[in-house]
């Protein structure tokens, strides 16, 4: 392919992913669908400029307008989190968490984390598995102990295993709540004390639950004891992909040297617009969606039970979170049938689960599928059509029936919800590709 073929190739692409978003049911926990005034912000000059530094004490000039904005959308994020400090500088949720462990901890600790299968982030992991905190910042990690029936981390047995970390001169630097199989709210306020007591710095990774928390309808970390809240921009927060972190004010100049320079030379000044219009957006609109988006992820929980399907977490309603967990291992393995799912336009992961390392399983091949409402709730979806949905997969995945017939019926059920919703403006449909190479100046 040469220049031209090569460059006309990619704007076509972009296109056909476009279209093909536009007939699918998109079902990623850790996605969303951001607003037309974010897509805005993304497109606009912020994002060819530099401003190194705080707002105010820039290392360079240029930045007037962006100051302004920066200062509002850390003013935001303080009044959403609850927050005494906020910096929103941090590309992503993984650089929000390197931010931490290097202002928290030095290489050689501890960092006490959940597993993969038990929920915890590849940000969290170890050095042997390619994870962020051991690769990048040589800590040594050790697991939360976690209960499958509860699906959440086990106070006690914690407690116990603090005891004994200290005994055994591993005393834990920081304590890592969060995940992304997170179904239920982490025992943050049951542990925040003691682990201050063993003087563990404690961040709660929200990354996931985010727009949650910003809603009122999650756990409140800050509140229960975090010192610092660690999150994606850009998951049930439905801002542009990027990273947020807040905290207690005594925190603030830790955190603000190591975000800069530390981590971050260029701070991708389009997705902070971005992060300060998704912010905006969430103090008008953000209770009621979360509310509606948890209410989605229970109503498919237990559609998806009645069809036959093993919902984890039954003793405690499946889920209190966007997302939900299910066992197929009855009808395939994860893998097969999340690309069988992806013919039938229906888009969704495969999920390691607790106990799949130890039962041998990959994570090429796991026991589980992970589904999570966040985006078509957005789009404006409710019970009813988490019912319909739990059909579309049943029927891929129980009745195996073709997914080509399938992903016909999920067209035709996608036409009724072309726009966003919970937004202040929503002029371009959820998916409309914006041409700006064709778009001519209004006159
Ligand atoms: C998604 C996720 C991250 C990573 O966030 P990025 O913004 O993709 O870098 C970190 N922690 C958890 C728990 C996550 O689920």
């Amino acid at each position: 392919m040469n220049a031209l073929e090569s460059y006309n190739k990619i704007l076509h692409l972009m296109k056909e992913h476009h279209t093909w978003f536009d007939k699918s049911i998109p079902l990623i926990a850790s996605e969303n669908i951001p607003s037309t005034a974010v897509r805005e912000a993304i497109i606009s000059d912020f994002g060819n400029r530099y401003a190194e530094g705080w707002p105010g004490e820039r290392v360079y000039a240029g930045c007037k307008y962006i100051d302004q904005v920066e200062i509002i959308c850390n003013d935001l994020a303080k009044v959403v989190f609850g927050a005494e400090f906020a910096d929103c500088r941090a590309t992503s949720g993984v650089v929000a968490n390197l931010a931490i462990y290097a202002a928290f901890s030095k290489p050689g600790d501890y960092m006490l984390a959940s597993s993969i299968p038990s929920g915890g982030h590849i940000s969290h992991g170890k050095k042997e598995h390619s994870g962020t905190a051991g690769l990048v910042h040589g800590l040594s990690i050790e697991h939360y102990p976690f209960s499958k029936e509860e699906m959440t981390i086990d106070v006690d047995a914690t407690k116990k295993k603090i005891e004994e970390m200290c005994k055994d001169n591993k005393a834990p630097s920081i304590g890592m709540f969060g995940g992304s199989l997170f179904l239920f709210p982490h025992p943050v306020k049951e542990l925040a004390d003691f682990m201050h007591d063993h003087n563990m710095y404690i961040n709660y990774d929200g990354a996931h639950v985010a727009g949650l928390i910003a809603g009122g309808q999650f756990q409140d970390p800050l509140k229960e004891g975090a010192d610092s809240m660690t999150m994606s921009s850009h998951k049930t927060l439905w801002g542009p992909q990027g990273g947020i972190i807040v905290s207690l004010q005594k925190y603030a100049e830790s955190i603000k040297k190591a975000v800069f320079p530390g981590i971050t030379s260029s701070h991708h000044l389009h997705h902070v617009a971005g992060k300060a219009i998704a912010l905006a957006e969430s103090l008008e609109f953000g209770k009621d969606y979360a509310i509606q988006v948890i209410k989605n992820a229970k109503a498919i929980a237990g559609d998806l039970a009645n069809l036959g399907f093993d919902v984890l977490g039954e003793r405690k309603g499946y889920t209190a979170s966007h997302q939900l967990a299910v066992d197929v291992s009855k009808f395939g393995d994860g893998g097969t049938i999340e690309r069988d799912l992806e013919k039938a336009n229906i888009i969704l992961n495969r999920q390691l689960l607790p106990g799949d390392i130890k039962a041998g399983r990959h994570y090429m091949h796991p026991s589980g599928i992970r589904i999570g409402v966040p985006e078509i709730t957005r789009l404006g979806m409710k019970e009813g059509e988490m019912e319909e949905i739990a059909n579309f997969i049943k029927r891929v995945v129980i009745d195996k029936q073709d997914p080509i017939l399938i992903a016909n019926d999920v067209t035709e059920f996608r036409k009724q919800f072309q726009k966003i919703h919970y937004a202040f403006d929503n002029a371009v449909d959820a998916y409309e590709y914006i041409d700006v190479i064709h778009h001519r100046k209004a006159s």
